[in-house]
């Protein structure tokens, strides 16, 4: 078995913290703005120092790979984002990539013999901060969005100048579409990420051998009342729309806690209409995000829901599927292989899924993927507390170069 050098990795987590640092501890580092460009630099510079040639593709994304012995064979990458949401942490994405980075520089210090060429990557605007949706660059490149689209979708914050087309034609990062990540060139992709939630570290486990993503949907529900005037409308009168939102959310978690445990379920947005605060609400949406593994499980959900009421405190109640995704479920030789090296390294591991999604999922509909998770310490993510001790990214990133060099010998 090999190991990757803690320093190394060290150096990397406390580097690339640097690049947006946003006073608590984390970063804000939006995709392709100056501080995510920053350490773009940082990933090429230190690839090149091992001899990785660097290219991008024309989302931006990022490669550097070494050659293997063979060179008719396909690249084996690793990777996963740089970016981060506002005041996020130093771990979400940027440890995956800190992973692929320190693979490839133990290969190349120890010599240690591979067939493949061996590839390390970002991902652009995964986490679509500031320019959504989420995992844009690989729903382009797996075919799940259209280009033009996403170039046109515009900056949700000031920090955007305008259009993401427009920050990835200023970027200096845009490249050839010959350069995409594609079924021919590459045979596996392998993504270490942080868990994100507390799972790991409640079962004192130190790596997650993820099996897929689980399935969801997303409804938005609809509540319709009568706007009125708050003084003068006896509360018998009333057709209040947010008190009905607020029912039926009720009545969704009573029906849904009936379901097994590991549900999750969300109300995380609501648009209230016209959010004055004399006025009757006349027009409550809100979100319901709904995910579990099992598509049986989901689908008898998914009825719970369409059976809500008609109406709830004299107003009446619709419902609309936003979106939703089938569970992905990883190539079970490579999870076997990260489970194997995983034992062999004599760390503790189980097997388990993702509920975020992730840019593995979309790779995997195009070439054998799968992840490995860390534990995130009390489960924070998407925040600056967000933690993964040296010693547990340490034991991910073996477990990654360890499985990497197994797949070499397929
Ligand atoms: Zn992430």
């Amino acid at each position: 078995m090999y190991q990757c050098n803690k320093n190394r990795v060290k150096d990397k987590i406390e580097t690339f913290s640097q690049f947006g640092a946003a006073g608590k501890g984390g970063v804000t580092r939006f995709s392709l703005s100056p501080e995510a460009i920053a350490a773009r630099k940082e990933f090429s510079r230190r690839m090149a120092a091992i001899g990785a040639e660097v290219v991008t593709d024309d989302m931006a994304n990022m490669y550097a790979t070494i050659a293997g012995s063979d060179a008719g064979l396909p690249r084996i990458v690793m990777g996963s984002h740089a970016d981060s949401v506002r005041n996020g942490g130093n771990y979400d994405g940027i440890l995956g990539v800190i992973a692929a980075m320190e693979t490839l520089e133990t290969v190349v210090a120890e010599k240690i013999p591979h067939r493949h060429p061996l590839t390390a990557m970002i991902w652009t605007n995964e986490e679509g901060s500031l320019y959504p949706p989420a995992m844009m660059s690989s729903g382009v490149i797996c075919g799940k969005f259209d280009k033009a689209t996403v170039l046109a979708s515009k900056g949700v914050f000031p920090e955007a100048g305008g259009t993401f087309g427009e920050a990835l034609a200023t970027s200096g990062f845009a490249g050839d579409e010959k350069n995409r990540l594609n079924a021919r060139d590459y045979c596996a992709m392998l993504e270490l990420h942080i868990e994100q939630g507390p799972i790991l570290e409640a079962a004192k486990k130190q790596i997650g051998v993820v099996d897929g993503v689980v399935g969801m949907f997303n409804y938005r529900i609809r509540t319709q009342g009568q706007a009125d005037h708050a003084g003068t409308t006896p509360m018998s009168f009333r057709k209040d729309a947010l008190l009905a939102a607020a029912s039926a959310i009720k009545w969704i978690h009573a029906e849904l806690d009936t379901f097994p445990k590991d549900i999750v379920y969300t109300t995380g947005e609501i648009k209230l209409h016209p959010n004055v605060h004399t006025v009757i609400p006349d027009e409550v949406e809100f979100s319901l995000d709904v995910r579990h593994w099992d598509p049986a499980v989901l689908a008898k959900a998914l009825e719970t829901i369409k059976g809500i009421p008609k109406e709830f405190d004299k107003c009446p109640v619709t419902y609309k599927e936003a979106w939703s995704r089938k569970r992905c479920e990883f190539n079970r030789e490579l999870v076997g292989l990260v489970e194997k090296n995983a034992r062999e390294l004599g760390y503790s591991y189980m097997i388990m899924h993702s509920g975020p999604g992730h840019d593995a999922q979309y790779v995997s509909d195009m070439l054998p993927t799968t992840m490995i998770f860390v534990p995130s310490k009390d489960g924070h993510s998407h925040c600056e507390e967000e933690f993964t001790s040296l010693d547990e990214a340490w034991a991910g990133v073996n477990v990654a170069l360890n499985t990497v060099l197994a797949i070499d010998k397929k």
